[in-house]
């Protein structure tokens, strides 16, 4: 049961990545985890735009976009919904016992930024949450847009998840003023699932340090403290950190303008193989993502046949449709470590499946 996968998280993780896991365990309090640990922030600094730090969480990027509404909501909360993680946000929020707005777009839609500017007017918020890159429908919003109308309210405190575009695009957390940027180890960076990588403006842990039910598993206060001696505050997934450790060579070997230059190179040819076919691409024209591609399904193909072909014959496998847009819409990765080798085969396999994929029944 070998295939690979072109759907947007999990994706694909390299061999070289899979060996770096695979050491012998160290103490995480150690001198050599805090060695390994305080070798990452500079080169994570970087990526993340910030003279912050970055800190480690053993969760899914979950994890820590629910500790943001755990540390940070005071008042209330706005939540941008514009796809299915974004949407489930404000739920979340809601679930942590905060008072929340919703800023509702239909899926594929950008978050507006006046839309943003008149909801921020009220003066109801503390916080607001967005997720730049809605991986459920491949729709990219203007994060520097958004930030600007962020921006004119100095009370209310930004969160933003990067999760499907972090390090394939630009994203500088503090010249942009955002206050927790939050990004996850299994999509954008190739890694396998369980780790959350976060950084927390100043203002942002002085707000955390006075709210009151942060808990303990996601408490910033925490994690800065343990920062501070190189550590995390509970055992990390030290597997997972020596795969970062990994990752974080290759990407400076590449260097990471080639990576973003890559990026927008290889979701262009997917993007034009599928145009060339005569699909079109669901979200808002002039905002598709540039990590992955979700494409609606306007020549009606029956997307689980073509899929179950690309995994028996090709060995790979692509994704038919988030929640409600299944069937709808199809989704592929360019996420990580993908080459333009990688996506020509992609591409190959991808015109052999369909020619042998019958349209789907009438509904
Ligand atoms: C996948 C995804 C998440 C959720 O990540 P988990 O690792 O499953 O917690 C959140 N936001 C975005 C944009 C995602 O793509």
């Amino acid at each position: 049961m070998s295939y690979k996968l072109f759907i947007p998280g999990p994706i694909a993780v390299s061999e070289k990545t899979l060996r770096a896991m695979a050491q012998p365990m160290i103490g995480h309090r150690s001198t050599d985890f805090v060695a390994l640990y305080q070798s990452l922030q500079p080169e994570l600094q970087t990526l993340f735009y910030t003279q912050d730090p970055v800190y480690l969480s053993t969760s899914s990027a979950w994890g820590t976009m629910e500790g943001s509404i755990r540390n940070l909501v005071k008042r209330k909360v706005l939540n941008c919904m514009n796809g299915a993680f974004s949407d489930k946000w404000f739920d979340v929020s809601q679930r942590c016992g905060k008072q929340a707005g919703a800023l509702k777009a239909e899926w594929g839609q950008p978050v507006d930024p006046d839309a943003l500017r008149k909801e921020l007017s009220t003066g109801q918020y503390d916080a607001v949450t967005l997720i730049h890159n809605e991986t459920s429908c491949g729709c990219m919003s203007d994060i520097a847009a958004v930030m600007k109308v962020i921006r004119e309210f100095p009370e209310v405190y930004s969160i933003v998840d990067t999760v499907s575009s972090f390090s394939a695009v630009p994203i500088k957390k503090d010249e942009l003023g955002i206050d927790v940027l939050i990004t996850g180890s299994q999509k954008a960076l190739a890694l396998p699932p369980g780790l959350s990588l976060f950084s927390v403006s100043k203002r942002a842990l002085e707000r955390a340090a006075t709210v009151t039910d942060r808990g303990y598993y996601f408490d910033f206060v925490e994690f800065q403290a343990n920062h501070e001696k190189g550590m995390t505050p509970s055992t990390p997934v030290i597997p997972l950190i020596y795969a970062l450790k990994s990752k974080l060579e290759d990407i400076k070997a590449e260097g990471i303008q080639n990576r973003y230059d890559r990026h927008l190179r290889l979701n262009k040819k997917v993007r034009d193989w599928a145009f060339g076919k005569g699909f079109k691409l669901f979200p808002k024209e002039g905002y598709g993502s540039i990590s992955l591609n979700c494409f609606a399904n306007t020549l009606n193909v029956d997307l689980a046949a073509l899929n179950k072909t690309l995994k028996s014959k090709h060995k790979l496998v692509i994704d038919g449709g988030y929640g409600k847009l299944k069937g709808k819409t199809f989704r592929i990765s360019n996420m990580g470590d993908e080459t333009d080798a990688t996506i020509a085969d992609l591409i190959k396999a991808l015109d052999s499946a369909l020619a042998e994929t019958p349209k789907a029944a009438a509904s």
